[in-house]
Parts: structure tokens; sequence; C-alpha cells
């Protein structure tokens, strides 16, 4: 990433203290898609140093819901396909799905059963990797479904939470186009 963009994204992602709950930092990813050509330029990034890393992939895995607004630049870029995993309850078809740990309860995504091809490579896209918890789920789904998992993207990571030790084992390829630490 270059230290441009990375300078321009610490200033346009909003801190929310204590949203949603008493303690939480939340990063406000919304004042992005104000601007186009920040969009564009995240998806470009993201692009080419996921492609350095691994030659090429056949779709984009995005996470509901913050996932889907670059991941969807990404696909339509590559010119590869999209599908989503939701939430419990959201998706209309046939599921799998995959039930994880939260810091107090338990969370549940689905994929529908007909959009990975075997063999697939996938690269599994979300908007922040914070502990790890939603990009491990997605990653078990699209194993599940016998896809393989090509890397991650983010468009942010928070390091200080280890999300990356959790999901490591699935790929290495971890590419955030801003890190906080
Ligand atoms: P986790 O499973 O802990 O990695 O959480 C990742 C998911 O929760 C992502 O889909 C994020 O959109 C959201 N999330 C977690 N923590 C934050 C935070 N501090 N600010 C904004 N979004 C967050």
């Amino acid at each position: 990433m270059t230290a441009e963009l990375k300078l321009r994204l610490d200033h346009t992602i909003r801190n929310v203290p204590d949203f949603p709950k008493p303690g939480i930092m939340f990063k406000d990813i919304t004042p992005i898609f104000l601007d186009a050509k920040l969009c564009d330029e995240i998806a470009e990034n993201i692009i080419n140093n996921f492609l350095h890393n691994h030659g090429k992939i056949d779709a984009v895995c995005a996470i509901e819901s913050r996932g889907f607004f670059i991941g969807i630049l990404i696909a339509n870029k590559l010119n590869v396909p999209l599908f989503p995993v939701r939430k419990k309850g959201k998706l209309p078809a046939k599921t799998k799905e995959f039930t994880y740990d939260l810091e107090y309860g338990t969370a549940t995504l689905e994929i529908h059963t007909d959009v990975v091809k075997p063999g697939w490579n996938v690269m599994i896209h979300d908007d922040i990797l914070a502990t790890g918890g939603t990009a491990m789920a997605a990653a078990e789904l699209v194993k599940s479904e016998g896809g393989n998992v090509a890397g991650f993207t983010f468009i942010a990571t928070l390091d200080f939470l280890n999300g990356r030790n959790k999901i490591a084992p699935y790929s290495n390829n971890i590419v955030t186009a801003i890190e906080f630490e």
C-alpha cells in the first residue's frame, strides 16, 4: 500500500467511541464511500498487493455486510464472480452454516451451497479484521464447499486484537489497505 493511501484512510475512517457498546472504539468506514476515487484506489491497491502474493483467483467471497462494498469492486475489476456469506436466515436458497464464538455468545454465518466450484481459489474479503472469528467462519464455509482459501483482504485490520493469528492457518496471504496497531 502507498503511504499516501494509508494517510488518507487514516483521516477518512471515523472513530466512534462506545459503539455499539461501552468500551468499543468503532471504526466507521462509511465516509470512505462518499469518495468514489478513494474506493477505486483501495480496490486497486488491494488487488495489486494480493495478486503479487497469489497469482490468480476464481472468485471473491464477500462477508456481510460491509464486505460487500469494496468486495464487488474487487470482483468486477478482476472480472470474477462474487458470492456473499451472510448472517443466518438472510440467504434465500439452500445453505450450509458455520457457528463461531464471539466475545460473548456465538454467531452463525451461511453460504449458498451452489456457488463454489470444486478447487476454486477464493479471496475472502471484509471491511475490518478484528478478532478474526468472522473471517475464519467464512474460510471454513469456503473450504467445506470444496474451495481453496487463496487469502484474505480487508480495508483495515485492528492488529491489537490478533485476528491474523486466527486466520493465518487458512492462508498467510493477508492484505489490508491500513493497519491499526
Ligand atoms: P471479528 O470477527 O472480531 O474479526 O469482527 C469482524 C467483523 O466485525 C467485521 O465484519 C467488522 O465489520 C466488525 N467489527 C469488529 N470490530 C469492529 C470495530 N472496532 N469497528 C468496526 N467494525 C468492527
